[in-house]
């Protein structure tokens, strides 16, 4: 059977079904297995060794890597569907939501994710240009790729960081620990501010134009709303932006879905079982259940593990709908 996408959700489903005695090819397009554990989470936050000698470990056990192969590109899904009895998609969320407020077309404002990939991609010796980075950075976002943006961007050299959300830290996704974080490591927080303007002066970042918000309940119950506070602005002198404001399901398809269906949001429409709307195609991870953490995704790759096991045994047939 075939894995696609070596993040935590792939490599889960792969140890699992090799030990089960299935042969096993884990795609990857990256040179190292992995996936956010190694080019996306930082080494203060894992043990990036204690992931390598897991991957050892299965390639040990026989797994094999196909890496530096993006499906889709270098080799088309609905072939690996072709030849393969099952197929599991683990491709994660590799592409970051942007805000495409204007200015937003300036060279110096950049999607953090892609950026703090390309950091690591240097850092392990993947890439040979280090990524660029600002005297005066500002972040834009409340996750944990905001979080880490800051602290690679001082790493890099910034002199100043702000890190600017549109609601409170209590609200924010990275919480209150990741935001103290985050000044731990010198940013100046902003909270209840939205850029709405990249502000450039020949073809150059200058400053970001920021519209203040202000909470109200949400109607249907859960984190409050922003909403901007009419006429209220401030600007912040910047010559870089890294823009943190959400990642983007990225399933590995050419042109072509092969009748697998995605939901609203562009995730893989999964049942309880991971199955696709295509046999015999599952999906795992946060390609199926949207950008989340470590634990979760390693959790869905093994349910889909467990999935694959009993459909091969004939066990599990195929969702009618
Ligand atoms: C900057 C950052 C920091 C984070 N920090 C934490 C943290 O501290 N704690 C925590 O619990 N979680 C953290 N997360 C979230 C966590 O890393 C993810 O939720 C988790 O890795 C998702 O696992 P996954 O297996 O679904 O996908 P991923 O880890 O995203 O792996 C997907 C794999 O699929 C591959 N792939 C994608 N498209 C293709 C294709 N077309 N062809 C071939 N291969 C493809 C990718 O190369 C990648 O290896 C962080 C995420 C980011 C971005």
């Amino acid at each position: 059977m075939v894995v696609v996408g070596a993040g935590p959700a792939g490599l889960f489903a792969a140890g699992y079904l090799r030990c089960r005695g299935f042969e096993v090819v884990v795609v990857d397009r990256n040179p190292e297995p992995g996936g956010f554990l190694i080019f996306g989470v930082l080494e203060k936050h894992i043990d990036k060794e204690g992931v390598r000698r897991g991957v050892e470990e299965l390639r040990r056990l026989g797994v094999v890597f196909r890496l530096n192969t993006v499906v889709g590109r270098d080799v088309l899904l609905g072939d690996l569907i072709g030849e393969s009895d099952a197929v599991l998609i683990a491709t994660g969320t590799w592409r970051s939501r942007r805000l495409g407020i204007p200015g937003s077309e300036l060279p110096q404002v950049m999607p953090a994710m892609e950026w703090i990939v390309w950091y690591h991609m240097w850092r392990y010796g993947y890439r040979g240009d280090r990524p660029p980075v600002g005297e005066r950075v500002v972040v834009v976002g409340g996750g944990l790729t905001a979080v880490d943006a800051v602290i690679v961007a001082r790493w890099l050299g910034a002199r100043e960081v702000h890190l600017v959300y549109r609601r409170t830290r209590e609200y924010a996704p990275a919480g209150p620990r990741g935001f103290r974080e985050a000044e731990e490591a010198g940013a100046v927080v902003h909270e209840l501010v939205q850029p709405v303007e990249y502000i450039g002066e020949a073809g150059r970042l200058v400053a970001v134009r920021l519209q203040r918000m202000r909470l109200e309940p949400s109607p249907g119950g859960g984190r409050p709303r922003p909403v901007p506070v009419p006429g209220e602005y401030l600007v912040l002198e910047a010559d870089m932006v890294l823009e943190a404001v959400g990642l983007v399901p990225t399933p590995p398809f050419d042109g072509g879905s092969y009748g697998i269906r995605l939901r609203p949001d562009g995730t893989i429409d999964v049942d309880e079982y991971k199955r696709t709307t295509r046999e015999p195609v599952f999906a795992a991870g946060d390609v199926a259940h949207g950008p989340s953490l470590i634990g979760p995704a390693a959790k869905s790759g093994l349910e889909a593990a467990r999935a694959i096991e009993a459909y091969l045994a004939g066990r599990l047939g195929w969702r009618t709908s």
